[in-house]
């Protein structure tokens, strides 16, 4: 008889791939994955292959699996200091064409025999811990993914940087006009980029991508130009010194600069297509850049000759639906896009600001605002064409549930896994 050799679908993350932004980990519901300052790693005694990190994940990096011996196990030590995803060893090549596991199934083979002698796998099932869906809607339009990567970024020249926020206020948020040229960088709506700022970190190894949602719709930031635009936030330390490497750089970029890109990423924080659906988004700070990219979309298209319900005349026109926006600021003068919004037609899009520091105001977040328009919101949500687009800081995430449950009212548990099921309810925070 031979021996018996317990073996591990060990599920790994592509560190040259990855962009740290954090959702993996985010997303694990038993705390399988960590990271250092260098790479996102799964621990292979935590990770039970529930599958619930894989979608989520923007560019791929979090589906990697290789077979190894269980008690040889790449340990987090040792996944902290790669560079690059291991080869896949030799366990696997005996075992590849015989056995097609379930990813971090363990299974009880024979080193003798190319087939496994035994196979003991419960099903795995993929638990639904998102907020969001995962699912774009049924009528976007289908995204490029990770055209470009860490190993091939492609290069970008600044066309502009604008500060967006009123002199003299803390915070300083930008907006940065990229193209480029005639090398293809096709986008959506909701998508983002990453850039790899210039510099190494303190061991010697290059600095990761961040990533930055993208503020332009799809046919550029000017229209039939290959250009985008994104909106940045510079941040700083509790005294107001420059902290963050990325965001740093890039406020600091001059026009004609040039600009290390990979992306694009995002495969469901995507706008319907359809002319009669309602968007309903709600923001924070920089969370507005998708906001914007959808709202000047929709504008673009209205141009064209499409107009709302209320004030159709011609017959030939189709309707477009509903846009309502809900937008907070610590302040005004910190509200990026503060003009042009404040300017939009009020016919086009229905915008509820929130401030939580205006001098001589009490603090208004989001959710206020959404709680004190309920009946509107409720009008919005009993429709089937409503998607929902909520983007900025993460502590929002659950003021805005529970303020979109109680505009529901009692159905509310009913229609939320149905908004998730249908791509209608979108996430993206950080
Ligand atoms: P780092 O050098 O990474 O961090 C420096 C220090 O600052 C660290 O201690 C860190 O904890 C702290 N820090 C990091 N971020 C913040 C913060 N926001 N406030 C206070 N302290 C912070 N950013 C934008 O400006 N615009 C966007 O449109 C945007 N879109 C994003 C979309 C996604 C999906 C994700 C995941 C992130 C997005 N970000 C966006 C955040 C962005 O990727 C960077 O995290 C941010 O610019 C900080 O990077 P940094 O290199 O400057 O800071």
């Amino acid at each position: 008889m031979t021996a018996k050799l317990s073996v591990l679908n060990q599920h790994l993350i592509d560190p040259e791939i990855c962009i740290r932004c954090n959702t993996c980990e985010e997303t694990c519901p038993i705390d399988a994955i960590v990271h250092d300052s260098a790479n996102y790693v799964v621990k292979a005694d935590v990770c039970n292959g529930c599958m619930a990190c894989i979608s989520p994940c923007p560019t791929g990096a979090i589906d990697n699996w290789r077979k190894v011996a269980k008690d040889e196990a790449y340990s987090i030590d040792d996944q902290f200091t790669w560079m690059e995803l291991p080869a896949q060893g030799t366990i696997a090549a005996s075992m590849e064409a015989a056995n097609d596991a379930a990813p971090a199934a363990e299974e009880a083979v024979s080193p003798t025999t190319e087939a496994p002698v035994s196979v003991s796998t419960e099903a795995k099932v993929e638990v639904d811990t998102a907020r969001g869906a995962k699912v774009p809607p049924w009528s976007a339009a289908h995204p490029y993914l990770n055209l470009y990567t860490h190993k091939k970024p492609i290069t970008a020249t600044v066309q502009g940087n604008y500060r967006l926020t009123a002199d003299g206020t803390s915070s300083d948020v930008r907006h940065i006009v990229l193209d480029f040229g005639s090398v293809p960088f096709p986008v959506l709506e909701g998508q983002s980029i990453a850039i790899i700022p210039p510099g190494t970190l303190p061991n010697g190894k290059p600095h990761h991508a961040r990533q930055y949602s993208i503020a332009s719709p799809r046919n550029g930031e000017r229209p039939g130009y290959n250009n985008l635009s994104l909106t940045v936030k510079r941040v700083e330390d509790e005294d107001g010194k420059p902290a963050g490497v990325c965001s740093n750089y890039v406020c600091d970029l001059k026009k004609g600069d040039r600009v290390q890109v990979i992306g694009p990423f995002g495969a469901s924080f995507l706008m319907p297509n359809h002319p009669r659906s309602n968007l309903l988004m709600i923001c924070t700070g920089t969370g507005s850049a998708p906001m914007r990219a959808m709202t000047e979309y929709r504008r673009r298209r209205r141009a064209r000759g499409t107009t709302a319900p209320e004030s159709r005349s011609a017959q030939d026109t189709p309707p477009t639906g509903k846009l309502m926006l809900f937008f907070g600021a610590r302040t005004k003068e910190e509200l990026p896009y503060f003009g042009p919004l404040t300017n939009l037609p009020k016919d086009f899009i229905d915008t509820t600001l929130a401030f939580s520091r205006q001098p001589g105001q009490p603090k208004k977040y989001v959710q206020d605002a959404l709680k004190e328009r309920k009946a509107d919101v409720a009008k919005l949500l009993a429709d089937d064409d409503t998607y929902i687009y909520v983007c900025g800081v993460k502590g929002m995430e659950d003021g805005v549930l529970e303020a979109l449950a109680e505009a529901a009212g009692a159905g509310w548990e009913a229609l939320w896994t149905r908004l998730k099921d249908e791509g209608r309810l979108h996430f993206e925070t950080y």
